[in-house]
């Protein structure tokens, strides 16, 4: 989106930086970043979104016909789970945030179903989604065939072949794929897409999959995946007696997870926050996704964020073995957070995020997706510091059918696992 200017408006906004906690953001800005760096084509409808993004939100009657859906559709609360064993293996105790047994099998189906009740109430039938893994466009195309909307899924090529079976539940759904040739063809050439026809067509409402993108997207979809940490307060009031952990844990593709889990514990200094984003083969082996480690300010998507970029500006292929990490930037809430300190930031590497998910599983019978696994493996980089009364949260933000040949092509090199 290079060519995208920063408009004067856009420039008054950020005079006022001040970041005062998810959920009153009204600027967009968190810190120096974030923002809403658009052609001026998408003005008119970006304003009318943020206004009526603000006006649903403390709207009781949307509240209901949202948390009607999560219930009964979604299959929420989703558990919190003490993981004995695994407890037992790290000296602490550990609670399991069970997003992997969401409908559709991961937290993005909480983002598509509010904004598609929005979309619903701003009179809108037609949506637009990029999705790179897939599972944003398997989230959004059923959100869209629940509702009985039209749907157009921007994916790259690369990923339509690499991501079949997605891309088949996509169609089975009644959504449209559309293939994009630009660019590596992938994510961030799916996005820059989905923008563009959003210029063309600016009657479709776009759903935008992760705490990316401009404002009020960060903060929509934050606000959309909040009902976690919501969920964590009541489930540890009721399970421990007292409703908040002495750490949070996630992993951060374009952070809407982590969002979710850390967004009523923001302004708690009760609660540490580690996040887990991905290192991919090392983060000095130029095969990497770990944009807070190495990226620089610039701006992506009609965001001001790190990003993984050369000297001349032009975006780095970013790598990860999952597909849910690997974007060239992070959402502007989680470059603020890490760079005031309020969060800790690990670089997973591929082969730690692997053990970690054969330890899940061996120890607790739970099969995690491979972002989740990045997660997962803060649990041996922290294990020296963990006291044993300790109440530990970590979101499992998916499940591992999605991963299964992954994880099977790995099969040998976890014969150590075997002999425990
Ligand atoms: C997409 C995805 C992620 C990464 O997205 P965030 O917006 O950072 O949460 C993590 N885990 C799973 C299972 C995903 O599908």
């Amino acid at each position: 989106m290079g060519n995208f200017k920063n408009t004067e408006k856009n420039e008054k906004r950020s005079d006022n930086s001040s970041f005062k906690g998810l959920g009153d953001g009204e600027t967009g800005y968190y810190g120096i970043f974030g923002g809403a760096y658009i052609p001026e084509i998408l003005h008119g409808i970006v304003n009318d979104l943020t206004e009526a993004f603000y006006k649903i939100k403390n709207d009781p009657t949307f509240k209901e016909e949202y948390y009607y859906l999560l219930k009964n559709y979604v299959g929420r609360p989703s558990p919190l789970y003490f993981a004995n064993r695994l407890s037992q293996e790290y000296g602490t105790k550990i609670y399991l945030k069970r997003e992997d047994l969401n409908h559709t099998g991961a937290h993005k189906i909480n983002n598509s179903l509010g904004q598609i009740l929005l979309a619903k109430r701003m009179g809108k039938t037609k949506i637009i989604a990029e999705t790179g893994a897939g599972q944003h466009g398997v989230a959004t195309a059923t959100a869209c065939a629940l509702m009985g909307m039209e749907c157009i899924v921007f994916m790259g090529k690369t990923d339509v072949e690499r991501q079949f079976l997605n891309v088949q539940k996509i169609r089975m759904l009644g959504a449209k794929v559309e293939p994009v040739l630009s660019g590596n063809m992938t994510l961030k050439d799916a996005t820059n897409e989905a923008i563009r026809y959003w210029c063309s067509n600016p009657d479709s409402f776009y759903i935008i999959g992760s705490t990316v993108g401009p404002h009020p997207y960060p903060e929509m979809v934050a606000f959309f995946q909040s009902v976690i940490s919501e969920e964590i307060k009541e489930q540890l009031q009721e399970q421990i007696g007292r409703d908040y952990p002495d750490l949070l844990i996630a992993c951060v593709g374009g952070g809407s997870n982590a969002a979710g889990t850390y967004y009523h514990y923001l302004e708690d200094e009760r609660v540490k926050i580690i996040s887990a984003e991905a290192g991919g083969k090392g983060i000095e082996t130029g095969e990497t996704a770990a944009t807070i480690h190495l990226g620089t300010v610039g701006i992506i998507h009609g965001s001001k964020t790190l990003l993984m970029q050369d000297e001349d500006g032009q975006i780095t292929e970013p790598y990860s073995i999952s597909a849910g990490l690997d974007y060239p930037g992070i959402g502007p809430m989680h470059a603020h957070f890490a760079k005031t300190g309020r969060t800790k930031v690990y670089a997973i590497n591929d082969d730690e995020a692997l053990e970690a998910a054969f330890e899940l599983t061996r120890l607790e019978g739970i099969i995690p997706a491979i972002e989740s696994a990045h997660a997962l493996a803060i649990l041996k980089k922290e294990k020296g510091n963990f006291k044993s009364d300790d109440i530990v949260v970590l979101t499992v933000s998916g499940r591992g059918d999605k991963d299964m040949e992954t994880y099977s092509r790995h099969f040998d090199s976890s014969k150590q696992n075997d002999k425990k």
